[in-house]
């Protein structure tokens, strides 16, 4: 799961992990926390608890109050579908068109957990 405040943006490689945890995004992602103002955690941070969502009383930056702690995705018959979650039970779900979306950062999520989702495909050969 990642932090609904987490903006990915590049790829990350696999870093020290063995074995890797399962991320929401599939890979790690780096990118831009939007809480309050956008700033770039370090990347052990990113790893660690931005990629991993459930921050809240472990991240600072984490604002008081907010309704979801953590988003994850699935694709269910070609349609990407969200799921916010707070103490473990989804509060909110729904369908996302990750190009069209105007929702930040759940919308760049979105469109990270394709990319990675789709670089785990067999590729064709011509
Ligand atoms: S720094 Fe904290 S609040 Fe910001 S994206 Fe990362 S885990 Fe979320």
């Amino acid at each position: 799961m990642a932090c609904p405040f987490f903006r990915p943006v590049q790829r990350l490689d696999g870093g020290g992990w063995d074995p890797a945890p399962r991320l929401t995004l599939f890979d790690a992602w780096s990118g831009v926390c939007t809480a309050a103002y956008d700033w770039t955690p370090p990347e052990a941070t990113q790893r660690e608890v931005c990629n991993c969502g459930y921050a809240r009383g472990s991240c600072g930056r984490f604002p008081a109050g907010e309704a979801a702690d953590a988003v994850r995705f699935s694709l269910l018959r070609e349609r990407l579908i969200y799921v916010l979650e707070k103490d473990h039970a989804p509060i909110e779900h729904g369908e996302i068109d990750p190009v069209t979306d105007p929702r930040e950062p759940l919308a760049s999520q979105a469109r990270a957990f394709l990319e990675s989702w789709r670089s785990l495909l067999p590729r064709t050969v011509s």
